[in-house]
């Protein structure tokens, strides 16, 4: 089922018949990823009352034709080309985050399942949250934007150990779409590989799930925003303490390059990639004229800036790096 043969894999994808994402090899071997001995990571920051930090799950990899897949060669390769995103592979960070409203705990999205090929150089989630101080036993509530391998994966293992006492929240319509009996009708095909793994974190967890509505909150101060299209139910974060406010999108903009300049460009892994078209622009757009402070999953650690518009697009503006004491 795994390959580790670049060659393969990136045949395979090229031909459409790519493994399912949660079986993707990590291509470690074919790209430079950096230190042979990553350091978990942290950076914390305030919203108001709330503390924010963002925690460094790792690096994977995805073939590079899974991204603009609407976009003709002759365009396309000039401007992967100018952007040093490689011809064959791009190399994705995951970000999950944990929020401290000084009442509950929460953990937003867990990163891979560590362990796995696809993981080699990701899964570091619990090494991060112990790096920053924060036990895994003290999280009240884990909240996934969707159900992707990358944003459940930490769940996969040990689904009621890992975090022993957190409840689990989701949009109602991801919970439906995963959990449905014909999940395998409504996701795509590298997608539907995954489901059981999926349903099978939702029925360890039993009366510990807690769908919700686009629009409520999950705790007072943090708001689902629907977003779909990456994923039929995904949904966004607002953040706001004080007059501070906070936009965590998960995976509604995915990359800080093609993203923000060609939000129209579509992405393999987008569930609607029209929907996820123009759910991506409104977010820009919002971000942009509300001046709101962003986190993005899979942006550079840690991953926090601001959306400014630009040309026909939007530019990736990243916050300072501030260390306080
Ligand atoms: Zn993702």
């Amino acid at each position: 089922m795994f390959s580790t043969d670049r060659r393969a894999f990136l045949k395979a994808a090229a031909a459409g018949s790519v493994v399912s994402v949660f079986e993707i090899p990590s291509l470690a071997s074919a790209a430079n990823a950096g230190p042979v001995k990553p350091s978990p990571g942290s950076y914390s920051f305030a919203i108001g009352e709330f503390q924010v930090t963002m925690l460094c799950d790792g690096v994977f990899f995805l073939p590079t034709d899974s991204f603009a897949t609407n976009v003709q060669p002759e365009e396309k390769k000039p401007y992967f080309d100018a952007h040093y995103l490689a011809p064959d592979i791009v190399r994705l960070q995951a970000n999950p985050l944990v929020i401290d409203t000084r009442q509950k705990l929460i953990l937003v999205d867990t990163g891979l399942t560590p362990g796995t090929e696809w993981a080699a150089h990701a899964g570091h989630l619990a090494k991060s949250l112990s790096a920053a101080g924060i036990e895994p036993g003290s999280v009240d509530t884990v909240v996934l934007t969707h159900c992707h391998p990358d944003h459940i994966g930490g769940l996969i293992t040990d689904p009621t150990g890992q975090f022993p006492k957190a409840d689990l929240v989701l949009s109602e319509t991801e919970l439906d779409l995963w959990n449905s009996p014909d999940a395998a009708s409504k996701l795509p095909d590298w997608a539907a590989a995954g489901a059981p793994a999926v349903k099978q974190v939702f029925a360890a967890l039993g009366d510990r799930l807690h769908p919700i509505k686009g629009g409520s909150d999950i705790v007072t101060g943090i708001t689902a925003v629907d977003t779909p299209g990456h994923t039929q139910g995904h949904i966004s974060l607002l953040v706001g303490s004080g007059s501070d406010q906070l936009l965590i999108t998960g995976d509604a903009i995915t990359n800080i390059h093609f993203s923000f300049d060609h939000p129209e460009w579509q992405i393999k892994w987008d569930h609607d990639r029209e929907q996820a078209v123009k759910t991506r622009s409104a977010l820009l757009d919002r971000a942009a004229t509300e001046r709101l402070l962003v986190v993005g999953y899979h942006y550079p650690f840690p991953g926090v800036g601001h959306v400014v518009k630009e040309g026909k697009g939007y530019r990736w503006l990243p916050a300072d790096w501030v260390v306080d004491g």
